[in-house]
């Protein structure tokens, strides 16, 4: 049976990286009917970030990829693991190592100078001595001397490692805590962790946890390392100055549906396929289908995505996410047009929700405020007999529908005998506040008709 994970270590915002290694770690384990684990890593408490860990969850659930255990805490096992660190010493799988700071610096710059790679030269696992018990030290895993590790990377191949390559990995702090590749390898070993798909920043710290596993008597699970993501210039995009999280899309109105399509397709593909449902992709997913060289951030297509779904996902799924736009705005939403209806009307137009919000609200209030410049330009005395002879046509119309108001406002435009913008932009600004909007047929329509004749008369006033 699968069993997959997902690990963050709450250190920062949950940006797309992460979600990415979420999603295929969870899509592996949906697709073969496993059980998809999390876990938060906070062992490190000077890395640490206060509201981190809530922000991932919300953020996950947000996206709905959901978890069948967990989220289990490594913080809420320090025992736990400072038990079994105290049994791999009796074992003599660990020692304690004294070196110093200083010692230690010192090594790895004679190392370096003689173009050595920097290592811990294993002298407290040579000399075994007896330290008073208040000395200050770490505890070291006996890596094995010899060998090689080698792992079947599913995305890479065959990956090998010299043992001789590898340092004493610490497994202990001088404060008593244990570390992150440690806390990995018991978790992996006690959840019976199948596959492990994380970053390619972990392809060093596979054969240390690996050899740690051996150490701990458990099965080796199967390893994937999915590259990077870069930006659109080749950096890397984890390297920008702010990080944009998934939080941050969300504010931004785009949809978990255009988000989970957009980073699936980031680095995994099915032939030359760019659309799938959440149904689609877990039919289809693979781990060979990972793209092994590293993928380019595309806003623009991003944006191409949310506006397709935006299209074509069912309203009441569009309602859910617009409403919040709207709360964000403070934009009293059923004070008018209901929210299908507007998705009918203007969906089609923009590529996020937030733009749809920021050019809806005049459906939704009872009076607008205009735009001091374009009122000056278009609500001005040359305009009067076109706004006059609107409200008159539209009083007189008996049905609502949009057809009705294109015909009104199409006779008026040609008995007027001038540029249709002439006619359509005072009456733009007279019920909207500004010079940009929909075709003004559609936003009379939206608008409805006692209010928009009060706006037309507040106009002339
Ligand atoms: N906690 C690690 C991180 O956030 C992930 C470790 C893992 O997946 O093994 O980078």
């Amino acid at each position: 049976n699968i069993v997959t994970r997902f690990a963050p270590s709450p250190t920062g915002c949950f940006h797309i990286g992460s979600a990415r290694t979420a999603l295929y770690a969870w899509l592996f384990a949906r697709s073969n009917n496993g059980k998809f684990i999390l876990r938060i890593e906070d062992t490190d408490s000077k890395r640490y970030k206060e509201g981190s860990t809530l922000g991932i969850l919300r953020d996950l659930k947000w996206l709905g990829l959901n978890w069948d255990e967990g989220p289990y805490f490594q913080s809420a096992k320090f025992e736990y693991y400072k038990d079994i660190i105290q049994s791999m010493l009796k074992s003599g799988l660990a020692y304690k190592c004294y070196c110093t700071e200083v010692r230690l610096d010192l090594l790895r710059k004679k190392q370096l100078s003689s173009g050595e790679k920097p290592k811990y030269d294993r002298k407290c696992r040579i000399f075994l001595k007896d330290y008073k018990s208040d000395s200050r030290y770490v505890v070291r895993f006996c890596n094995p001397i010899n060998g090689t590790v080698s792992f079947f990377d599913e995305i890479r191949g065959k990956i090998s490692f010299k043992n001789e390559e590898l340092d004493d990995v610490i497994i202990q702090r001088t404060n008593g805590l244990p570390t992150y590749n440690f806390c990995a390898a018991v978790d992996d070993r006690d959840m019976k962790i199948t596959h492990v798909i994380r970053g390619e920043d972990h392809i060093n710290n596979t054969p240390r946890q690996i050899n740690l596993l051996e150490a701990l008597g458990s099965k080796i699970p199967i390893y994937a390392h999915v590259s990077m993501i870069l930006k659109k210039n080749g950096e890397k995009l984890s390297k920008r100055k702010k990080v944009i999280g998934i939080s941050d899309y969300r504010l931004q109105g785009y949809l978990p549906e255009s988000l989970l399509n957009y980073i699936v397709r980031l680095g995994w593909s099915n032939g030359n396929q760019e659309i799938f449902s959440i149904d689609d992709m877990i039919k289809l997913f693979t781990l060979k289908g990972i793209n092994k060289s590293p993928s380019r951030f595309d806003i623009n297509k991003l944006l191409w995505l949310n506006r397709f779904y935006i299209k074509s996902l069912p309203h009441n799924r569009i309602i859910e996410h617009l409403k919040y736009q709207f709360k964000k705005k403070s934009v009293n939403y059923l004070n008018g047009l209901n929210l299908s209806e507007l998705i009918q009307l203007v969906g089609t137009r923009y590529s996020t929700l937030q733009d749809m919000v920021n050019f809806s609200h005049y459906f939704y209030k009872d009076h607008i405020i205009y735009n001091i410049d374009s009122a000056k330009k278009y609500l001005v005395k040359s305009s009067v007999v076109f706004l006059k002879s609107i409200y008159s046509r539209i009083l007189s119309l008996e049905t609502w529908t949009v057809e009705e108001i294109l015909i009104a406002i199409r006779s008026l435009v040609s008995e007027s005998n001038v540029d249709s913008n002439e006619v359509f932009m005072p009456i733009r600004v007279a019920i909207t506040g500004d010079i940009i909007s929909p075709s003004i047929h559609i936003v009379i329509y939206g608008i409805g008709k006692s209010r928009f004749l009060l706006r037309i008369e507040s106009a002339l006033s």
